[in-house]
């Protein structure tokens, strides 16, 4: 079960172990992947085929499905879930929709105006995991902003299901999305052949999705390996839970259970100040994760996780603000002044009534955030990942005449006579 630490008792050195996650210290995952991303370089589609026969046990005869297949898969599924999809699609759409902005031009001196503008980026990779559970939430995640945003060329990965195809609710949302073709292809291989390109997988400017330690590697490399872009890395995902004595432990248990149920690395991390409260959600833990069908998968993760006592919530903060989760729960009573505090964290549920699940499906935030710390540095998906903002300038001649004088300064003392000249010609003029 959960293990339990006393923060005043940690020292840095425990700190920084206790915050890092996935380290694939060995270069196991790392290997594994190079030599995948090689293999699709080198064999293009053949190599897709035949890691779908590794991976996923599944033997293809083409390596996607198109608009009849996919129609026919989503008219399946019951109205029920149907209306949930679409209850979904229409929040998250709401709130990424709201995220469309413009800038003011800006006369930075008379003569001289500078602005940005937005453009699509052209070509988006979309992944959407399907490993050991498949996720038409993450579709919506990234298909609804890509839409909004206007990306000429959406390419869909998602791996094969045993079945050789996709299930019926990966099929509405794209029914939904207005996406008319699906590549059958997981894993890194999905990721390498979105950043190289092959025969059949068109090659895209990013790659947008979360996915395993495989998937996230593969992110990363193509990333500096390619001219591939990528959203962040989103990977094995993690919950950190903030908690007073006030906090109900049985709300509690069951976020941390519904993180550790994603994988068996997944990671989640009780904060509390209290250890009663600790206590009474270990009990809790273990009563409700008896009544899980995937208490396999969640255990292990639990087993790899740990709860933290605090002497108060500043402390709590001050340790979740150093792991950086990619999902950070609050459940205090005074969670509105603990918000200012957050400098680190992918996505924030504030008070007892908002479980992570709810933005994690319906509510309409995005799910794609950074996981491994690197909530420190990295947003999750929106509508400007999709985006790209080109600046602009006019100057016009009495703004040449105004300007001139500096830039040909600036110019002489960098000692680039060139640029000064492309100054002083016209100022002459
Ligand atoms: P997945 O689609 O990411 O991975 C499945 C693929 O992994 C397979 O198709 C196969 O090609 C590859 N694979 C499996 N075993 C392999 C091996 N031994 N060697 C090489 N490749 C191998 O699906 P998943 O495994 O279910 O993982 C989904 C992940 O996404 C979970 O870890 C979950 O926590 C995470 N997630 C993260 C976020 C986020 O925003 N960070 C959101 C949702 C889900």
């Amino acid at each position: 079960m959960l293990k339990k630490y006393n923060y005043k008792d940690l020292g840095s050195e425990q700190i920084r172990l206790l915050v890092t996650r996935n380290a694939d210290n060995a270069n196991e995952i790392g290997a594994r992947v190079e030599s995948i991303i090689e293999r699709v370089k080198s064999e293009g589609d053949k190599a897709l085929f035949s890691y779908s026969e590794q991976f996923d046990k599944v033997s293809l005869n083409k390596l996607f499905i198109e608009f009849d297949e996919i129609e026919k898969l989503a008219s399946k599924i019951d109205e029920s879930e149907q209306k949930a999809l679409e209850k979904a699609y229409y929040n998250i759409h709401k709130f990424h929709l709201a995220q469309i902005s413009e800038e003011a031009k800006v006369e930075t001196t008379p003569g001289v105006t500078c602005w940005r503008e937005t453009r699509a980026i052209e070509k988006v990779g979309l992944y959407v995991p399907g490993g050991s559970a498949v996720l038409p939430s993450t579709f919506l995640m990234l298909g609804i902003p890509a839409k909004i945003a206007g990306c000429k060329e959406i390419v869909v990965c998602s791996p094969p299901q045993k079945n050789g195809s996709i299930n019926g609710y990966i099929a509405y949302c794209a029914l939904m999305l207005g996406i008319k073709r699906i590549y059958l292809i997981g894993g890194a291989q999905a990721v390498a052949a979105m950043a190289l390109g092959t025969e059949s997988i068109p090659k895209v400017d990013k790659i947008f999705g979360p996915g395993n330690q495989y998937v996230t590697k593969a992110k990363t490399i193509i990333q500096s390996t390619t001219d591939t872009a990528i959203d962040m890395p989103a990977g094995p995902s993690e919950v950190l839970v903030i908690a007073d004595e006030t906090t109900n432990p049985a709300f509690i248990a069951a976020d941390l259970l519904a993180q550790a149920e994603h994988g068996t690395d997944s990671q989640a991390i009780l904060v509390s100040t209290s250890n009663k409260i600790v206590e009474e959600t270990i009990i809790e833990l273990e009563k409700q994760l008896t009544l899980l069908p995937r208490a396999e998968i969640a255990a292990k993760a639990i087993a790899n996780s740990y709860a933290i006592i605090t002497e108060n919530v500043d402390e709590a903060m001050q340790f979740s603000n150093e792991y950086a989760p990619e999902h950070l729960i609050i459940q205090t009573k005074d969670w509105e002044q603990l918000v200012k505090k957050i400098t680190n964290a992918g996505s924030v549920f504030l008070g007892e009534y908002t479980p992570e699940s709810a933005g994690d499906y319906a509510s309409g935030t995005n799910h794609t955030l950074p996981t491994s710390g690197f909530a420190r540095s990295y947003s999750g998906v929106s509508l400007e990942s999709f985006l790209k903002k080109i600046t602009f300038q006019h100057i016009s001649k009495a703004g040449i005449k105004n300007l001139g004088p500096t830039v040909e300064t600036l110019a002489e003392l960098e000692g680039l006579k060139a640029h000064a000249n492309a100054v002083a010609i016209r100022m002459r003029d």
